[in-house]
């Protein structure tokens, strides 16, 4: 008995659509209307996000001996 069957993976099409968030959502913050991507699974927009960015503002600090 031979078994040459090649087995393939069948390609149904059912791929699935990306997920996503609600749509039109906005920042969580309240006085903020930035909406949010619904592929964002951010609650904030950029400008309200958590995530603290160091802000150096070009600010020299002289290293005073
Ligand atoms: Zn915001």
């Amino acid at each position: 008995m031979q078994e040459t069957a090649l087995k393939g993976r069948k390609f149904t099409g059912s791929a699935r659509p990306p997920k996503t968030y609600s749509t039109s959502r906005t920042c969580a913050s309240k006085v903020c209307d930035t909406r949010l991507s619904q592929y964002n699974k951010r609650e904030y927009c950029f400008t309200h996000a958590p995530t603290k960015y160091p802000r150096l503002r070009g600010r020299i600090v002289k290293a005073e001996a």
